[in-house]
């Protein structure tokens, strides 16, 4: 009998959401991003299993990319941050990467640098997040000294969006006209949009997108919306019951004794906790199912262990089965019950969970981060 906490990893539904994405982007190129080890769902596997569709594969960093090629993915690769040294210029040439160019010092370094292959180069304007990038009027001979390189090949120019989850706040076209504006003459594709931008700003998509989230099946989007309904989630994240008890009126679950029964409660302890990823901020009616039923979480989130409500499900009994996110519980909702967002609740998953790839017929069991 092993640990009954584990993450089951749909890859058909993952090529759904890519072709979802796919269809959104029109002509645009598609950058998958599988930074974050494809946001707890296995980085190689994704890259696998979007291999011959994705046109390139996102990550944050020269590790990152390292461990794709390592295990003999081709598919190209951007380094969404590029260097942080300029000895990594050497692993990009080896690896065959391409990378942001968002610093004058990292232009200097692509300047200096004396590669084999011609380096793919994503310049960057910071039109707005202010975080990473050229301001718009450093962005044109930036560009200049980047064309003039005869080291640098393929050319992108690149923004990032710091709102485009506010479906009509002003910033967001603020921040597409400046991008617009700073581009204007510069002969090179462009790309603005992640999940966000490609669900909800049509004038965002460009030349390629990069989307993350939405094909893992999560919305970057607060609110409903059409074009994320069509997603299918990817990671269930499951447990088991191992203990069921009886409480009366009055009596209180667990550390702090958040949750106080208002009447008899049936309670059942799932074996899943905050050190498996679950988020200890979850507040009591944070959506759980059991057996198939939706029910809600009661009392704190303890490290392995978290309570839920059984007094609807009589015959709910040790062993079995609880769904914490997924297809009945969208981790979108558990996220809201617990002021975060899926992005941390799928990158939080840790180790101790057993990542189960599930693809058609086969289901393929790993270590998680190692498929
Ligand atoms: C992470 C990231 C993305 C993907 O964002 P999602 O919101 O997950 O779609 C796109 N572009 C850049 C530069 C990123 O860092």
């Amino acid at each position: 009998m092993t640990r009954p906490t584990r993450a089951g990893i749909d890859l058909d539904a993952l090529r759904h959401n890519f072709a979802v994405a796919r269809k959104l982007a029109g002509a645009a190129r598609t950058v998958a991003v599988v930074k974050a080890n494809g946001y707890g769902h296995g980085a190689v596997a994704v890259a696998r299993a979007l291999a011959g569709t994705a046109d390139a594969l996102g990550v944050a960093c020269i590790e990152e990319a390292q461990e794709l090629r390592e295990s003999g993915i081709r598919t190209p690769i951007l380094l969404l941050e590029g260097v942080v040294a300029p000895d990594e210029l050497a692993l990009v040439d080896r690896l065959a990467l391409a990378m942001v160019v968002h610093s004058r010092e990292q232009l200097e370094w692509v300047r200096a640098a004396r590669p084999a292959r011609p380096l793919a180069c994503w310049l960057k304007l910071d039109s707005g997040m202010h975080r990473l990038g050229f301001t718009a009027d450093a962005f044109a001979a930036a560009h200049a000294a980047l064309a003039q390189c005869p080291q640098v090949g393929d050319l992108v120019l690149m923004t990032h969006l710091a709102r485009a989850d506010e479906l009509d706040h002003p910033y967001t076209h603020r921040q597409l006209a400046l991008f617009a504006q700073a581009c204007a003459g510069l002969a090179a594709r462009r790309s603005l949009a992640s999940s966000a931008g490609l669900l909800a700003w049509p004038a965002a998509i460009a030349d390629w997108v990069r989307p993350g989230i939405m094909l893992y099946g999560a919305s970057p989007l607060p609110q409903a919306h059409p074009a994320a309904t069509r997603l299918r989630p990817v990671m269930t994240l499951e447990s088991a019951l191992i203990a069921v008890r009886d409480l009366q009126a009055g009596e209180s679950i667990g550390y702090g004794g958040r949750f106080v029964c208002e009447h008899p409660t049936r309670v059942g302890v799932v074996a899943a906790g905050y050190a498996d990823g679950y988020p200890r901020h979850a507040r009591d009616g944070t959506p759980v199912a059991v057996n198939g039923q939706l029910t809600r979480l009661i009392g704190r989130v303890s490290m392995d262990m978290l309570t839920v409500d059984l007094t609807g499900l009589p015959h709910a009994r040790s062993g079995d089965p609880v769904e914490l996110w997924g297809t009945q519980v969208s981790a979108n909702a558990v996220a809201a019950a617990s002021d975060t967002i899926p992005y941390q609740l799928f990158t939080g998953v840790s180790r101790r969970v057993q990542l189960i790839y599930r693809a058609g017929e086969t289901a393929l069991a790993s270590a998680n981060g190692d498929p």
